[in-house]
């Protein structure tokens, strides 16, 4: 087995400098693979959170949020660099705890992680904060695109990094300072990323980051300094926090669950589906948000699409997440492998298993590992059908026409991915169109930079990537000039 070296921390990265915490309170990191302490960094405390926030806000009035937009851009650009030179540190520490193969690890939480920092980059540079637009009533208006203050922001354990930077480098190109809380799972490589920040020559209190648990969370989102909250996790906490927001007029985005469709049209090439669905659904381990785990197979080719999909699961490498080879690594927690579980034994007493079902033979006793798993002849009411698993499990779901497999697809109280596979992508991409999600591909999935991510009903609220993720961090404001 790969080593999993182990990382300690003795300080907060707040307003530039490394400060002693004010609680002694400690957070263990636990290996997924070993189940091993890898690392162990201070809690930050509610009095840590205040001294973050009035950091971020001195940070902003004293002139990041004046700071011309090229020059920002800069920064941001020298942010990246420092993320680039230390991705295998980045990408080892991501997989260490969360279970990510490396090999996927390298591709998100190092390469899109910088390309969105680059990204942002070039949108702030060519970036104009005030236009002049003729008024039908025969004045000028002057529109500002206002950097909209200091940024709560709150990731979770699954892309933590890439998380992370689809908050910071739009609100830092936008003119925003921010305060992050990343999750307890993963706080390691947010300590690398602290340590970008310092090289990149971030003004200090310009980002901040505070680790700690669900109650800080809560505590940064209603924390009076805070002018917007950026979210991703679950629905449930997502649904607490837009109360909190709701009631203090805050604006906040929103980046939740899934259970997205694959819909698998009856002239598609499996080979190459099975090739893509690798990735759309099972990538990391399952725990991806925008996963397509309903797989929607047509009842003329039903049995060809489930044994195809059995030969694929059963095929998949298994084993320590460092090892390039890897496909499916470990899951985050031993808690969120029983929870997956029980879904699964759920699922036996709702379907039929044909791949998996249980612990991979040879990671039966450390690491917390399950084999991926298809269920076929699933209901699409059934629980495994309708709730956010979040593992490598996958349900296989008959449908009879292309209204029926839109009304299935559809019948879901998320709507955050979803992917099209066929031969005639024309005829896939009109049943993209009918299907309710804030994004779909078109045979394949890849999150793209440039284009608005997110998700409708309980999927969230709100974009990432894209213009639109920045404009979500600036805020209108107009100057009438009717005086000429
Ligand atoms: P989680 O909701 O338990 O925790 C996410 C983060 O929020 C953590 O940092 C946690 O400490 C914090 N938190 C939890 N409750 C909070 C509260 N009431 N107030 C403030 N902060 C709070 O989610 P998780 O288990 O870490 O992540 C998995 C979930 O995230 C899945 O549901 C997944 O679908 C979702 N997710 C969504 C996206 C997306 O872009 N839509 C991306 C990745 C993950």
């Amino acid at each position: 087995m790969t080593q999993h070296h182990e990382s300690h921390h003795e300080s907060l990265y707040i307003d530039g400098r490394w400060a002693k915490p004010i609680s002694t309170q400690r957070i263990e990191v636990i290996s997924a693979t070993t189940e091993e302490v890898i690392g162990s960094v201070p809690e930050a405390s509610q009095a840590d959170v205040d001294s973050a926030v009035a950091a971020a806000r001195r940070a902003f009035d004293g002139g990041w949020s004046q700071t011309p937009p090229a020059d920002r851009a800069a920064v941001i650009n020298r942010f990246a660099d420092a993320m680039e030179k230390r991705a295998e540190r980045i990408t080892r520490a991501v997989s260490m705890q969360n279970g990510m193969p490396l090999a996927l690890s390298q591709q998100f939480e190092g390469g899109y992680g910088v390309a969105l920092a680059r990204y942002y980059a070039g949108l702030a540079s060519g970036m104009k904060q005030e236009e002049r637009r003729a008024s039908p009533l025969g004045f000028d208006t002057l529109v500002r695109h206002d950097p909209i203050g200091v940024v709560g922001a709150i990731v979770p354990w699954n892309y933590p990094v890439v998380l992370a930077l689809t908050k910071i480098a739009p609100a830092l190109a936008a003119g925003c300072t921010l305060v992050i809380k990343p999750s307890p799972g993963t706080v390691l490589d947010s300590f690398i990323l602290a340590e970008c920040a310092a090289e990149a020559g971030l003004p200090a209190g310009v980002i901040n980051w505070v680790p700690g648990g669900r109650e800080l969370g809560a505590y940064l989102v209603s924390h009076p300094g805070i002018t917007k909250v950026a979210f991703t996790g679950s629905t449930a906490a997502g649904r607490s926090i837009a109360q909190v927001c709701g009631s203090l007029l805050r604006p906040v985005s929103l980046e939740l669950g899934g259970k997205s469709a694959a819909i698998i049209l009856d002239d598609a090439q499996l080979d190459a589906v099975m090739q893509g669905l690798h990735f759309a659904a099972l990538a990391n381990n399952g725990q991806t948000c925008a996963a397509c785990t309903r797989i929607l197979a047509p009842k003329s080719r039903y049995q060809e699409v489930v044994d195809a999909l059995a030969a694929m699961a059963s095929s998949l490498v298994v084993g320590d997440p460092l090892d390039l080879a890897t496909q499916v690594g470990p899951l985050a927690s031993s808690e969120h492998r029983a929870r997956v579980e029980g879904y699964i034994a759920k699922g036996k007493s709702e379907a039929r298993v044909v791949a998996g079902g249980g612990r991979p033979k040879n990671h039966a006793t450390r690491g917390w590992f399950v084999e991926p798993t298809i269920f076929a002849d699933v209901d699409n009411n059934a629980a495994i059908a309708q709730q956010e698993i979040f593992g490598p499990v996958l349900a296989v779901i008959a449908y009879g026409d292309e209204d029926d497999a839109v009304k299935i697809a559809n019948d879901s109280e998320f709507g955050l991915g979803g992917t099209v596979w066929s031969t005639d992508s024309e005829r896939a991409i009109k049943l993209a169109r009918r299907v309710a999600t804030g994004t779909i591909g078109v045979n394949g999935y890849v999150i793209d930079l440039n284009a608005p991510f997110g998700g409708v009903k309980s999927s969230g609220l709100g974009r990432e990537f894209g213009p639109e993720a920045l404009a979500a961090y600036q805020q209108l404001k107009s100057i009438y000039l009717p005086g000429g």
